[in-house]
């Protein structure tokens, strides 16, 4: 979709027929347009322009869409991930064990409270967290775990959850790409101690700028999350922490309400698209994403393993298909944790990130553009060796 001003007033959208986005996020707002300038307008007409109803309706129907207990917005996914850590305890010189492949959100919420972190590799047949490994990371000074449902998969939690509850350290999940995603048979967003949410536009629920949220059964850390949040207050004027000011905007909150209504029929659609690709893509050359019996993902991403990652990523590029790297460089080598870092041995993390390539998938994505994804790439492969790449499926 582009973007072309006339006079410096009129907007014209254009469509490529050619052009296959990897997300069009412009298209959930077109969908949605009346609706959400309704929303929109009912805030401006409020005359409430901090928290509010429309902040607490918004939390009310997500606690209830999700069947966690409370529900509490904040600014955004990081700060829903720093706020939920602070309020199950992690402070400064505490261990958190992260995922090594995850984006560097997980890693920054926990390096903000203070913590070193203690990166622990994915599965060998998937992206998420190895609970094998996170048992093998527990020292004394483990504060708390993050468990991140990558790509929109959820992750081994009962595995998870069970060795926390052993070794007495909460749990916390980062499900900014799982919105909606079961795990045996259950929502994710009240299994652990705190789940935190991001609303950035291109997730599966998304705000029309930053928001975020988190969600728990627990009193006590919605209560700590709550005051946290909002300049470490309950009561107007009175400062009895030090809090900082991360709250949902109403505005957001406004949208959010609108898109939770279409969120189950849009992660279908997802799904739709996911399944077309599994069918028609399975080749040698290539691994695909697994389908679990246990759990539903709710495909934020549809990522593939394939060799020669970035000669493919341009063959389709040029041929109008856009394509994701999540993520082109892990977390710990990134120039900002090197240092400290960069010589742990997280070998499957290094090479998912020259592996990983993500398909367009979205919710305004129509079948025959992933069919044209598909024939697209699958000339590519045909000229490739038929030789397995990553790990077997
Ligand atoms: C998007 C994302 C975040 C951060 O969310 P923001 O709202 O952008 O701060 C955290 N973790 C994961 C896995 C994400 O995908």
């Amino acid at each position: 979709m582009s973007l072309i001003t006339i006079a410096n007033t009129v907007h014209f959208v254009i469509r490529l027929p050619n052009k296959i986005p990897f997300l069009d996020v412009g298209a959930t707002y077109i969908e949605l347009k009346t609706e959400i300038d309704n929303a929109i307008g009912r805030v401006l007409d409020s005359f409430t322009y901090i928290l509010g109803p429309e902040v607490q309706n918004f939390e009310d129907e997500f606690a209830n869409y999700v069947s966690a207990g409370h529900c509490v917005g904040v600014a955004n996914g990081l700060e829903a991930l720093r706020l939920a850590l602070r309020a199950v305890g992690v402070e400064q010189g505490d261990e958190v064990i992260v995922p090594a492949h995850t984006f560097i959100a997980t890693w920054l919420a926990a390096t903000q409270c203070g913590a070193r972190l203690v990166p622990v590799e994915p599965e060998l047949d998937g992206f998420n967290i190895n609970p094998t490994l996170v048992e093998a990371a527990i020292t004394e000074r483990t504060k708390a775990i993050v468990v991140v449902h990558l790509y929109g998969q959820p992750a081994q939690l009962d595995q998870i959850l069970e060795i926390g509850r052993r070794h007495r350290i909460p749990v916390v999940e980062d499900a900014a790409q799982a919105h909606g995603a079961l795990y045996k048979g259950v929502k994710i967003g009240s299994h652990s101690d705190a789940v935190a949410w991001s609303f950035y536009p291109s997730k599966n629920l998304g705000a029309f700028g930053d928001a975020g949220a988190v969600t728990t059964n627990r009193i006590d850390v919605a209560d700590r999350v709550r005051v946290e949040s909002n300049y470490g207050s309950k009561v107007k004027y009175e400062h009895d922490v030090l809090g900082t000011n991360s709250r949902l905007d109403p505005v957001q909150a406004a949208v959010l309400r609108v898109k939770l209504r279409v969120l189950d029929e849009w992660n279908a659609r997802r799904e739709n698209i996911a399944r077309i690709y599994s069918q028609k893509l399975e080749m040698k050359a290539i691994v695909l994403p697994s389908w679990a019996t246990d759990r539903s993902s709710v495909w934020h991403l549809y990522v593939v393993q394939v060799n020669e990652r970035d000669r493919i990523r341009e063959v389709l590029g040029k041929a109008g298909i856009e394509t994701g790297i999540h993520y082109p460089v892990p977390p710990h080598v990134q120039l900002s944790y090197r240092n400290e870092y960069g010589q742990l041995p997280l070998l499957r993390s290094a090479q998912l990130s020259k592996d990983v390539l993500s398909l367009p998938i979205g919710p305004h994505l129509t079948e025959s553009m992933a069919e044209s994804v598909v024939d697209v790439l699958g000339n590519i492969l045909i000229d490739q060796d038929p030789f397995m790449v990553g790990t077997q499926k």
